[in-house]
């Protein structure tokens, strides 16, 4: 690693370890968990025990060059939290009770090769599925685990709603460019900003439908915007909300939620009708545009910008500037991903980026993979799976993409479909790993709740006793946290280590579970030398042909850059066969999409707006009774999704969950800032505080989403509170796009009233633990 801060040279080794009076220095790389989804490279500094005393972020780490957000700085508290985990747990009362015994982890393991056996026999490992929270360093691990020892197809988000995540975006990118791509703020060399001979600072970056200094979201440190920003890029944000990000932009898009798609195609329409695209670009690497220009006549800026609740002067300008831009970005994030029509949101979105010419090139999007090409992600060990297994995956007979492995996961409301009604087969056992879905990931949080009470048996690896594992487990196993951890890194380059520097009790990490696990159920599928997670680390690089074993990553100081290019695909670096051009079936950049149309227009090729299923426009009835848009899934400073609730430091700061509203409808609605309030829809409702924010639309409330209480009785029917303050009690399952990606977490409609003790005599929690639920209408 090349250490580019020389300031810092003096006051910190270069090496991997250092003593400093009795603390052990370990520079290393957080990933999970908790955490997040990024990988900064920090310093732990652990005690002759090897508990951890100080965490610092590593000054001269060119990926994160020091910074640590919050939920870093706190890690010593919630790695040595009393209540986290410390060994296997059995469950001795009935799920709910939160009755639990001691046992050894032999004695678990056996418990679970007994179930796993049973189920193979009786109903084929088709009938185990493995699940897992938002994609951290658990997704190698579980992928192995699940098709290796229990030799199931289905890997699968915890009941995430058309797998709304980063996939949809992901599934796009690869049937319409063959890779996927990221904003590009030279993140992929080590000599960052000025230093890099070749990168540019942006003239315009979109920071779209997310808000990335505060989630850092998907190996993006929201910071390196902040250093572009220094170096002159100017900033055009689509948030509902006036964000930090929005407040320096020079246009701030305050965009309904749910119609990302019409303000793309708005653009679209201005670029192409004013002349603005990249004619070299189009024309020698593009395919369909003839009929993209054709299809975005109908959407213009007028009609579009009257969806978006915007205004169309500024959405003609925010098209100008990014189209002049030489080169513009475009950073986005889950908003896109979340709403019914996320695929083709997805699709409007880098048809601009295509037209305007700004694909690889030094400061745009630049097209990436995985460090290395290695395959640490849900599809980890899927070579392992037994011939004829790998087409029972639940929802592939459904959802071509997911048939021919344009996602590497089940289709997820596939496998709640099937756990309710056994069809096309049934699923008996439940091995969640790092997830909590009835507290975060799964919308219809009730209906998942009842569906996996009906498991015959369910595993839980957490690092603390949650919602999920007191409802519904047999077994809870206690997973080691980031610095008890061995592992590589591999999302994007640099390629980069976890290097292990501390124990806690009996957790264990989720790769050594799985190994474990191995030698008792398919010891054949597993190199007999394969026995730590140092072991499997260097195993999988070995198998991807990467040249380093760990070691000698963590030697150059636990982080290797690949060298990277751009407009890859002149040089014919994006194709299986050498040739210049796109891995698409025409080589081009397709704006039209023509595996759609191959696979018999499964979807439509080219870009389109739609309604959110319930909204102003599409039901204008039922928006009389929920007058009011409701969007959720915001990230905050102190907590990541649902973790983080037991820590006191995040709790101090952020005590109890927050809705904003604008203090005009706040008013119309009787509500004062500060007060417990109920959102509610059809489907349920769920309470939180009203918080004012005058930058809002009047129209549109924003909720915050992961909520549990800690601090509350765990055993049902209070449940640590996990239904009082959900979202996921008011968003649909089902409601996904043709594809089978998409949900409307963003885009939904509620109304808003004063919690009083009147209106409150029952909790949210207590209906669906002790009532069944709300009684909507499946
Ligand atoms: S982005 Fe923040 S929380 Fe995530 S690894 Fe980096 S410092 Fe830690």
């Amino acid at each position: 690693m090349k250490y580019n801060n020389a300031y810092n040279f003096d006051l910190y080794p270069k090496t991997l370890r250092w003593q400093e009076g009795d603390l052990t220095a370990t520079r290393t790389t957080m990933w999970s968990g908790p955490g997040c989804h990024n990988g900064c490279q920090l310093i732990f500094y652990t005690d002759k025990d090897g508990k951890l005393v100080k965490v610092e972020g590593d000054p001269n780490s060119p990926y994160n060059q020091g910074r640590l957000c919050l939920r870093c700085l706190e890690l010593p508290e919630i790695t040595n939290h009393q209540d986290r985990l410390k060994w296997p747990l059995k469950r001795v009362g009935e799920r709910g009770e939160n009755k639990w015994e001691r046992i050894s982890w032999d004695e678990a393991y056996d418990i679970i090769a007994e179930n796993v056996r049973k189920f193979q026999k009786e109903t084929g490992p088709e009938s185990i599925v493995s699940m897992m929270g938002t994609g951290r360093n658990v997704s190698q691990a579980l992928g192995q685990n699940q098709y290796a020892n229990f030799g199931g197809p289905d890997v699968c988000l915890a009941f995430l709603s058309g797998d709304s995540c980063m996939n949809p975006r992901v599934a796009l990118c690869y049937v319409m460019m063959g890779n996927i791509n990221v904003a590009d703020m030279s993140q992929f060399r080590e000599n960052r900003y000025e230093d890099d001979s070749e990168w540019a600072a942006p003239e315009n970056i979109i920071v779209w439908g997310n808000n990335p200094v505060v989630s850092n979201s998907d190996c993006f440190l929201g910071h390196w915007i902040v250093e572009s920003m220094k170096r002159g890029s100017k900033l055009t944000v689509v948030d509902p909300k006036l964000t930090w990000m929005a407040a320096k932009a020079d246009t701030w898009l305050r965009i309904r939620p749910g119609t990302d798609a019409a303000l793309a195609l708005g653009m679209l329409n201005v670029i192409i009708n004013e002349d603005l695209y990249d004619h070299d670009f189009v024309e020698k690497w593009t395919h369909g545009f003839e009929e993209l220009k054709a299809c975005v006549q109908e959407y213009t800026p007028e009609r579009m910008a009257e969806i978006c609740w915007i205004n169309k002067h500024d959405l003609v300008d925010a098209a100008r500037t990014y189209a002049n831009a030489k080169p513009g970005c475009i950073q986005w994030g889950l908003a896109v991903d979340q709403s019914k029509i996320g695929i083709s949101t997805a699709q409007a979105i880098m048809c601009l980026v295509g037209i305007c010419g700004n694909l690889d090139i030094p400061g745009g999007n630049v097209l990436i993979d995985q460090s290395a090409n290695l395959n640490f992600s849900y599809g980890c060990g899927i070579d392992t799976l037994e011939p004829g297994m790998r087409e029972k995956r639940l929802g592939d007979d459904k959802f071509i993409l997911k048939t021919y492995g344009f996602g590497s996961t089940s289709q997820s409301d596939s496998v709640l479909e099937a756990i309710e009604t056994g069809l096309p087969h049934p699923v008996r056992m439940l091995w969640l790993q790092s997830a909590n879905p009835i507290a975060n990931m799964a919308q219809d949080a009730p209906r998942v709740y009842k569906a996996i009470k009906s498991m015959e048996f369910v595993v839980v690896i957490d690092l603390f006793m949650t919602p999920t594992a007191v409802a519904l487990a047999d077994l809870v196993l206690p997973a080691a946290m980031s610095h008890e951890r061995d592992c590589i890194r591999v999302w994007y380059d640099p390629l980069r280590t976890l290097s292990k520097c501390g124990t806690y009790y009996e957790a264990k990490e989720d790769e050594q579970i799985g190994i474990d696990l191995g030698k008792r159920l398919a010891p054949h599928k597993w190199p007999e030398w394969v026995n730590t997670t140092r072991d499997f680390m260097n195993w999988k690089l070995q198998e991807g042909g990467v040249p380093w074993t760990m070691e000698e990553i963590e030697a150059e100081g636990g982080m290797i850059y690949h060298p990277f290019n751009y407009k890859k695909y002149e040089k014919g670096l994006c194709r299986m066969d050498g040739e210049p051009g796109f891995n698409t079936p025409t080589g081009k950049f397709e704006l039209f999409i023509t595996v759609f149309e191959a696979f018999g227009n499964v979807a439509p090729s080219l870009p389109y707006w739609e309604e959110p299923p319930e909204s102003p426009y599409s039901t204008p009835e039922l928006f009389k009774e929920y007058p009011l848009v409701l969007t959720t899934g915001h990230r905050s400073f102190e907590f990541f999704h649902s973790e983080h609730r037991n820590s006191k430091t995040s709790r101090e700061l952020h005590a109890n969950p927050l809705f904003d509203i604008h203090p005009e409808a706040a008013e119309k609605f009787g509500i004062t800032e500060g007060q417990w309030c109920w959102i509610e829809n059809r489907m349920g409702r769920f309470r939180q505080i009203a918080r004012f924010d005058i930058t809002l639309d009047p129209r549109v409330i924003r909720a915050e989403h992961g909520w549990w209480f800690p601090e509350k009785e765990a055993a049902e029917p209070t449940l640590f509170g996990v239904f009082d303050s959900n979202p996921n009690n008011v968003i649909p399952q089902f409601e996904y796009g043709p594809t089978g990606y998409g949900a409307p977490v963003k885009s939904l409609i509620a109304k808003v009233y004063a919690c009083t003790e009147e209106n409150s005599k029952i909790t949210p929690t207590e209906q669906v633990t002790k009532l069944g639920g709300f009684g909507y209408v499946k």
